[in-house]
């Protein structure tokens, strides 16, 4: 009889108005799906579509809730985002399979370390360290599409120390979410449990320790996250 060494906690998000929470398969985002945003950081929307990447499942924090300031950068970058919880997957799906599979929507920050982002891009290596490293996706309680419906369109906003930094609207994105989640699954077989960062509006600019970010979706979620000073 075989059995785990030890065990792992599994990456989990509470759902609004219930006691159950949700298990966290992998976290998956979108690059670029904001026209706006494409060109704040240098791209042309029209040359190069949106794009995939990833983060590790347990870089997942639940807010409200704080993160320490991470290591080894000094240009931390917020970014708000709807992010989509799957309750079933596939491969290849059409348009209306890809809807069938949202379970619930919520807001996330993809934080980013974005000058080892650009460091990483400018040498042609992978973004890992600029995107994924611990607490980089803070992620509110899920709410049901059975209680937010489908958002496709609806005021997405973030302040810091109740100053305004980002706004956009859902209705702007380059690919919408349906279309998203059809792209994503002729890449990678879609399971329940995974999580997709559909992609953030203009305005991404840098946190320090001590910030209070404010985040929202509008019919969906607003979320408080507390930027602590790292440990020495
Ligand atoms: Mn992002």
């Amino acid at each position: 009889m075989q059995h785990m060494m030890f065990q792992l906690p599994p990456p989990a998000l509470p759902v609004r108005g219930s006691d159950v929470l949700f298990p966290v398969r992998r976290i998956y985002c979108v690059g670029r799906n904001f026209a706006e945003h494409a060109r704040e950081m240098g791209h042309d929307p029209a040359l190069e579509p949106p794009f995939f990447f990833s983060k590790p499942a347990d870089a997942l924090v639940v807010v409200p809730g704080d993160v320490v300031y991470p290591p080894a950068t000094a240009d931390l970058h917020h970014e708000v985002e709807l992010v989509v919880a799957l309750a079933a997957g596939g491969r290849n799906l059409n348009a209306a399979q890809a809807r069938a599979c949202i379970y619930g929507y919520g807001v996330g920050l993809d934080l980013t370390r974005r000058d080892l982002q650009r460091a990483a891009r400018d040498k042609g290596q992978p973004w890992d360290m600029g995107k994924g490293f611990d607490q980089s996706a803070p992620v509110s309680e899920l709410v049901p599409a059975s209680m937010c419906g489908h958002p496709r369109s609806g005021r997405i906003e973030l302040s810091v120390n109740g100053r305004l930094r980002q706004q956009g609207d859902l209705a702007d994105m380059i690919l919408d979410v349906d279309a998203l989640i059809q792209r994503l699954s002729t890449l990678v077989e879609l399971r329940a449990g995974d999580l997709l960062f559909t992609g953030t509006p203009a305005g991404v600019a840098a946190l320090q320790p001590g910030d209070r970010v404010s985040a929202s979706v509008e019919g969906v979620a607003a979320i408080e996250v507390h930027v602590l000073r790292p440990v020495e």
